[in-house]
């Protein structure tokens, strides 16, 4: 039970006893209002849940976005100039709780009857998404990585030691601070890097709460099988239906209109917005507001700045470090009270927070045959294609590329491919075909780029990018939030003694959640007007995966490129330790747990291994505890312990 202020509470939940509960009517809900600043994912659905769960009338409802178009960083747009764009394509998971707790009641618009929820299980039922050529190399030939992590004893102890670490202990440290050589030369960081976009100067405390939050994913990430993906580009299979539930409600989107200051007042113990200042269609404007007046803010935006370019211009990115209308409104009400968090520690340096991405489109044989050959899928037949995204990793901008189901977009038409492309090197290396860093090239340039990491032959490139429309976006500040960060540079979602002021999206602080991700902008959402509103149901919590023994287990295993236990490459002293555990736990729900995960097998367990070295220690310790039934069953629960963090790790923290 999280109290922020007198009488409010927010608790989170688990199962299905809550989550099939709608919640009583919060007492006075009709004479209060919401602001909401920003209509990407998180102001979209903070109006939802208004609407939902705490049942606010939606006449009461307004969103301030200073674009001319909702869904912020999630998005999908038909450009008639430019071409198709999207800035990116969400990989999201089958355990984004808050998401699909929302998701189940907003009607889709495509599909009449469905919901976005129901509509996106039956598709990812049917069409499940895997990888079948995850990495390649030399001009689009397999890596054969072949769904191995290939770990070596110091890259798994260095895992270990940041699985173990306390947040504390990992505030303002950055990942290579935890990791070395050993690390990076892993297949492990190649999937990891490229799938969640991970640079080495990034926040090691936000790694480790990604492998803890998706420690039931460590099976599907070598071959994206853990992903699903929505029909459509998010923006119309996400964002049209939630601003349509929204509209269908009496709600508002006020467009073209940017936030300029939020002023409150503050002491330790109450903090309440007084007045929103806005500029609407470049008029000035001042709302008063009360205690009844709620104000949810997207303070930060990863789209913030975005420059986009065409098939003959490079994008131009015009704002300096720090510059940007979400930035600038955090910045104002940072200065008001420590407890807004700290804005400057995620958005000092362009460098180091951005990369580019571009949308090809083409309907090219020759090009769709050289995708084929690569995903042995085609690439027309509207089901998953690459399953996810495709990395040459011998490319000098760490480029990969992905194509999901065909049309991306509703209007696409048939014979039309859209690929998306990004690469995480945007500033200083030349490409290996393209003689010229990623940020100055067109997207005719871009597209040479892939061509030539896709295989197609080098003399035919040039030729082929011109029949293809290519359209670049560079993201100044798309990973702002994996800089280093400590405990107090995001704000609460309310903070402590707030009456008013909710904070949503990437850059509030929520317990276990990652960034980077659609579900962290709809739990914070989630969070801000249940405990604002008093609505009395419990939030889902964060998947709690890790503190599953048979998670755990299942990853050790996988982890070691599927070996058992015995095979780990321990040390002695530790192989006698599991040695001595396993015949403590022979013939027990245990031992056949370890079976049934692939840990360990029937004949691991009478007689156990022979360990020489260590025999007499083991011997007289197993004697010790052997008529002991206590001794027993302690020693069967300290196992199992064991068993889960060893089997995750198998290195014990140096
Ligand atoms: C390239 C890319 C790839 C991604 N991949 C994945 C993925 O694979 N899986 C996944 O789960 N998620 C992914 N995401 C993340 C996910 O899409 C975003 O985290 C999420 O959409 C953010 O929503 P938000 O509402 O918190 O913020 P934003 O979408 O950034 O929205 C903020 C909105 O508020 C507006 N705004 C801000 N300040 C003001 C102001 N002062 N006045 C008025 N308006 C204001 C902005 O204009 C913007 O529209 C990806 C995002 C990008 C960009």
């Amino acid at each position: 039970m999280v109290n922020y202020k007198g009488g409010q509470s927010m608790y989170y939940s688990s199962g299905n006893y809550e989550a099939f509960a709608k919640p009583e009517k919060p007492e006075g809900i009709e004479k209060k209002h919401a602001y909401i600043v920003g209509s990407g994912l998180a102001g979209l659905a903070a109006a939802c849940f208004l609407i939902r769960d705490a049942q606010m009338p939606g006449e009461n409802i307004t969103v301030f976005e200073s674009l001319p178009i909702a869904g912020g960083s999630c998005d999908g747009l038909h450009d008639p100039q430019k071409g198709y764009i999207m800035r990116g394509g969400r990989e999201m998971d089958n355990h984004f709780e808050c998401m699909w707790d929302l998701f189940r009641s907003i009607p889709s618009i495509v599909n009449p009857g469905e919901t976005i929820f129901s509509e996106y299980y039956k598709l990812n039922k049917e069409d499940p998404n895997y990888s079948l050529c995850r990495v390649t190399e030399k001009q689009g030939q397999d890596a054969h990585t072949d769904r191995q992590y290939g770990l070596n004893k110091n890259a798994e102890k260095q895992i270990l030691k940041l699985m173990l670490s306390t947040d504390e202990e990992l505030a303002d440290k950055k990942i290579d601070d935890v990791f070395d050589e050993d690390f990076y030369k892993t297949n492990f960081w190649i999937y990891w890097q490229t799938m969640f976009a991970f640079e080495k100067w990034h926040s090691a405390l936000e790694m480790k709460l990604y492998m803890q939050r998706y420690i039931h994913h460590i099976d599907g990430l070598p071959d994206l099988s853990a992903l699903r993906f929505t029909r459509y580009n998010q923006y119309e299979s996400m964002i049209l239906p939630m601003l349509k539930y929204i509209e269908d409600a009496g709600g508002k989107i006020a467009y073209n209109t940017q936030v300029t200051d939020i002023q409150c007042e503050t002491s330790p113990t109450r903090k309440a917005a007084r007045y929103i200042a806005y500029v609407q269609d470049g008029v000035e404007k001042y709302l008063e507001l009360t205690d009844d007046d709620f104000v949810f803010i997207t303070n930060g935006s990863q789209g913030d700045g975005s420059a986009y370019g065409d098939q003959t211009h490079a994008p131009e990115i015009t704002i300096k470090n720090g510059q940007g209308p979400s930035i600038e409104l955090w910045k104002k009400l940072a200065a008001q009270d420590d407890a807004f968090g700290h804005p400057d520690k995620f958005f000092k340096d362009i460098k180091e927070t951005s990369w580019e991405s571009w949308t090809v489109d083409t309907a090219n044989k020759q090009i769709l045959s050289a995708i084929e050959k690569i995903c042995h899928r085609d690439p027309l037949s509207g089901k998953v294609v690459t399953g996810g995204i495709v990395t040459a990793k011998d490319s000098s901008w760490l480029m990969s590329w992905t194509i999901n189901r065909q049309g991306q977009f509703v209007d696409q038409p048939d014979d039309h491919c859209l690929i998306w492309v990004y690469g995480l090197n945007c500033w200083d290396d030349d490409g290996d075909y393209v003689h010229k860093p990623m940020y100055k090239c067109t997207g005719e340039e871009l597209c040479q780029e892939w061509l030539y990491h896709i295989g197609i032959p080098v003399d035919e490139i040039d030729e082929l990018a011109k029949q293809c429309n290519t359209t670049p976006c560079m993201m100044p500040y798309v990973t702002s939030f994996f800089e280093p960060r400590a405990y107090g540079d995001r704000p609460l979602v309310v903070p402590v003694g707030s009456v008013n002021i909710a904070f949503v999206g990437q850059y509030a602080e929520t317990p276990r959640d990652t960034v980077f991700t659609t579900e962290y902008s709809i739990r914070t959402a989630m969070e801000a007007v249940y405990t604002l509103c008093n609505v009395d149901r419990g939030v889902p919590e964060v998947w709690g995966s890790v503190f599953d023994v048979r998670e755990l287990i299942k990853a050790g295993v996988k982890m070691n490129d599927g070996k058992m236990i015995k095979e780990w490459p321990l040390p002695a002293a530790q192989k006698a330790a599991i040695a001595a555990a396993f015949k403590l736990i022979n013939n027990t729900e245990i031992s056949k747990l370890l079976i049934r995960l692939g840990a360990a097998e029937k004949k691991d367990f009478a007689p156990i291994v022979e360990m020489p070295k260590v025999k007499v220690e083991v011997t007289s310790r197993v004697s010790e505890l052997k008529d002991s039934k206590t001794a027993k069953i302690g020693a069967g629960v300290t196992v199992a312990s064991l068993m889960a963090i060893a089997a995750l790790l198998h290195r014990k923290k140096s």
